[in-house]
């Protein structure tokens, strides 16, 4: 099996070499159709999760050997169970809570395993160390720090906004250890912070860097997307155990958006054979994908809003190009055009073909602050539910899209509500006051719920980074720590 450039079929690579490199030269990502795999999805829903996991990661990336005992390994004392993710009936739908890893947020599901993909693809391609280079508006860069610090052969770098992450998050970032981690803060915001590293990796093309490879963890990465197929699967298994489904029939799933990595996780699912009904695309404020789905028209030529579900907060959405390639049936020439009017213009527009299959397979809906605000509220009183605001969002649009035939209707959990403290209490009781820990504190004590260990042990923890630098700085930054070897 062999991975292609969404923008052109002869830029192949095998899956080990397109997790190594993160994304293809010609800047388009690294794509296959899941629907042409040899799978047997009925098979793997008999299975644990962790079975399951190394089943579906062995069929979307066959290159790699021994894939059950890397995904064990990758996974080993880091989630609350060995299930990963549970899913939990709430009023009448469910929520798939994927917050249960090292950082709280779903992002550790698929970067526990991304570490050593990339690990054992550095060995299998003869590469050398693999330096990965990731910015972070917040919840990815712990997530790759937790996944990433001691593991052998690769080193990583996280880039992030001085001043732009919330203080859970930056004190997550500055008391990591480990010892091949960095830690930097840059004078500057996200967009910032993303530029530079895109800068960093295009000065670092074809140089010698000591037998360095760059990488990068970010969910361009084919490697960071095999994983949240499975939870998918999971799911569907865990409604055919408790009776709720027979296999064959259909489940919808919502699913709060940013980078279109998590929901098209759920359109490989649907193509590797799982029966998934509806695919709900939730955002906040920013809409652009909402529009999108709703009319074809994409156009990042909008406002930006800070709103409280930040991790969704993005206006040019990575994995929907991948997404258009597999909607236009692997037209890489479309998806190039389309790119790169994008790029040149900030728009454009897919035929009214492409969009009636977009929408046969998806709905949307967007929801702002005080929508969010009101279902956390709500979700607390009425269901004795607490769910933090990028969960709210899409409860907010599985309410807005009505799914009503009868499927179960599953919401997708992609954070613990301790991580937006400000958010929760707010919704809950009208405002907030202290720093975030207080906010944590008076949380657990108003609602009776835990606070998760990673999260409550931060306050004593050392704090080992402490660089800030300009953002033209980031270049040599990054080679002293290359060369350093
Ligand atoms: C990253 C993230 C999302 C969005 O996931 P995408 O794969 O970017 O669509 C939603 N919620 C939280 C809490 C996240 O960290």
């Amino acid at each position: 099996m062999i991975y292609h450039s969404t923008r052109d079929e002869k830029l192949t690579a095998a899956p080990a070499r397109a997790v190594l490199e993160g994304i293809a030269p010609d800047g388009g990502l690294y794509v296959c159709d899941p629907g042409k795999l040899d799978f047997d999805w009925q098979g793997t829903l008999q299975k644990d999760t962790m079975s399951m996991a190394a089943d579906i990661l062995g069929v979307l990336l066959p290159d790699f050997q021994d894939m059950n005992g890397l995904v064990r390994a990758s996974y080993a004392g880091k989630f609350a169970s060995d299930d990963l993710t549970p899913l939990v009936p709430v009023g009448e739908r469910y929520v798939l809570e994927l917050y249960h890893g090292p950082t709280s947020a779903f992002k550790d599901v698929a970067l526990s395993v991304l570490p050593r993909l990339v690990s054992a693809a550095a060995k299998q391609e003869g590469a050398g160390d693999v330096v990965i280079l990731t910015a972070t508006s917040g919840d990815t860069g712990k997530a790759a720090l937790e996944g990433f610090h001691d593991v052998p052969g690769t080193r990583i770098m996280v880039f992030y906004p001085a001043g732009g992450v919330s203080p859970v998050q930056e004190a997550q970032m500055v008391t990591q250890e480990g010892g091949n981690v960095r830690v930097c803060a840059i004078r500057g915001n996200f967009d910032d912070a993303q530029t530079g590293v895109k800068n960093v990796f295009a000065a670092c093309k074809g140089k010698e860097l000591h037998g360095a490879v760059l990488s990068s963890a970010n969910s361009i990465n084919i490697g960071r997307l095999a994983p949240q197929v499975v939870y998918y699967f999971r799911a569907y298994a865990d409604l055919v155990q408790t009776g709720r489904i027979r296999v064959g029939e259909k489940v919808h799933f919502v699913v709060p958006t940013g980078n279109f990595g998590d929901i098209l996780a759920g359109y490989f699912a649907k193509r590797m054979g799982l029966p998934v009904g509806r695919l709900v695309c939730a955002s906040n404020a920013n809409d652009v994908l909402t529009e999108f789905i709703s009319t074809g028209v994409y156009d990042r030529r909008r406002p930006f809003y800070k709103t409280t579900s930040p991790s969704m907060d993005i206006l040019v959405s990575s994995n929907l190009e991948r997404l258009l390639y597999l909607l236009s049936e692997g037209d890489c020439g479309y998806v190039a055009g389309l790119m790169e009017q994008l790029n040149r213009e900030g728009h454009y527009q897919v035929s009214p073909r492409l969009l009636e299959r977009l929408q046969a397979e998806f709905d949307c809906a967007c929801c702002d602050d005080a929508g969010a605000a009101e279902v956390i509220r709500r979700l607390w009183q009425e269901q004795h539910y607490l769910c933090d605001p990028h969960t709210a969002v899409a409860w907010s649009a599985a309410e807005q899209v009505r799914l009503e035939d009868g499927a179960p209707v599953v919401v997708l959990s992609t954070a613990s509500p301790y991580k937006f403290p400000a958010a929760v209490l707010g919704a809950l009781e009208g405002g907030c006051d202290g720093d975030e820990f207080a906010m944590m504190e008076r949380l657990h004590r108003l609602t009776g719920t835990e606070v998760p260990r990673n999260l409550a042990g931060l306050q004593g923890r050392t704090v080992r980074h402490r660089d800030v630098i300009d953002k033209e700085q980031m270049l040599d930054y990054v080679l002293a720590e290359v060369m350093r070897s």
